[in-house]
């Protein structure tokens, strides 16, 4: 089963949502106030915009709590789900249950991994997932419960979800899960995420980036053979050398420009001239 996510439902207008919120904070206009603004177009959707992304690259994140996305989630593992359900703060489950579903004649869908396929092992893979279908099906059959012939289930057996996640929330999934360290099943359902709300909200979506992005710390801030072994390290630094980095300045190492400097620069290049 594929993996599917949708962006089923949202705060009705995220950005005048976010708007309100901050604007709040900095302005001696009462929300009411703020409100007749917005309603009678004295503040344009354009503004309203400039202003959230101006705010989002700051540190002032709880308006972020007042904006929610609900998605809708099938075809991820257990294996996947028992990670995604680790994250608590801003965010609410609902997760098909394998005590009122009960799997019929024997099969299940489940989820083979692409390393399993290139191994040259799913043959052996769906004969085991046959064989735990076929141990379930007579389970059932001889009364023993759903909720007690599940033990049987492996990680790989699929399920779905319904979410509400709060943007603050979203954006800390994003940090964790878009990072290369993650399991390449959450980067998934992450990356679908981030897809379906930059498809509504643009100016939303592309905040949501590993924790190395622009949008976020900027570097990587795992350990170093990490950072190493990752396919986009070379974009983003490592935080030892940005700390290498302030150490340099801070020993002078890194004095500013002097007038010795910009003789340099000023000095013509001729081919006999001495390099600099
Ligand atoms: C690469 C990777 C490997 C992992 N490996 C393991 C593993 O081997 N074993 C394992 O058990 N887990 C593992 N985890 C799960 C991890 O420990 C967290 O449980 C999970 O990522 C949820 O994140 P969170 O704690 O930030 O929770 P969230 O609910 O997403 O919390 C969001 C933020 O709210 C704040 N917060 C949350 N709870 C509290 C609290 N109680 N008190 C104060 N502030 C709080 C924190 O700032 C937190 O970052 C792994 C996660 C990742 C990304």
């Amino acid at each position: 089963m594929a993996i599917d996510v949708r962006l089923v439902d949202h705060t009705h207008d995220p950005i005048r949502t976010l708007y309100t919120a901050y604007r709040v904070c900095y302005s001696s206009f009462t929300p009411a106030q703020i409100e007749a603004r917005i309603a009678d177009e004295r503040i344009s959707a354009e503004q309203m915009r400039e202003f959230v992304e101006a705010r989002l690259a700051t540190g002032h994140t709880s308006p972020l709590q007042q904006v929610w996305f609900e998605f809708g989630i099938s075809g991820v593992s257990r294996a996947f789900s028992h990670q995604f359900v680790r994250h608590h703060m801003g965010i609410s489950f609902e997760q098909q249950s394998q005590r009122y579903v009960t799997y019929k004649d024997g099969t299940f869908p489940y989820t083979v991994p692409e390393s399993v396929r290139r191994a040259g092992m799913a043959e052996q893979f769906k004969q085991a997932m046959a064989t735990a279908g076929q141990t379930y099906e007579a389970m059932i059959a001889a009364g023993v419960p759903a909720e007690d012939a599940r033990f049987l289930l492996p990680n790989a057996t699929n399920t779905n979800f319904k979410v509400s996640v709060n943007y603050l929330e979203l954006l800390h999934i994003a940090d964790q899960r878009l990072c290369t360290r993650a399991q390449w099943e959450f980067r998934k359902v992450v990356s679908l995420m981030r897809a379906e709300v930059k498809r509504r909200f643009p100016s939303l979506g592309v905040q949501l980036q590993p924790k190395c992005g622009e949008a976020r710390l900027g570097y990587c801030d795992e350990a170093f053979k990490d950072w190493e072994a990752c396919p986009i390290g070379r974009k983003r630094p490592h935080k030892s050398t940005l700390f290498a980095l302030y150490e340099r300045q801070q020993s002078g190492a890194l004095a500013d420009l002097g007038e010795r400097d910009f003789e340099l620069i000023e000095r013509e290049q001729t081919d006999d001239a001495e390099p600099y």
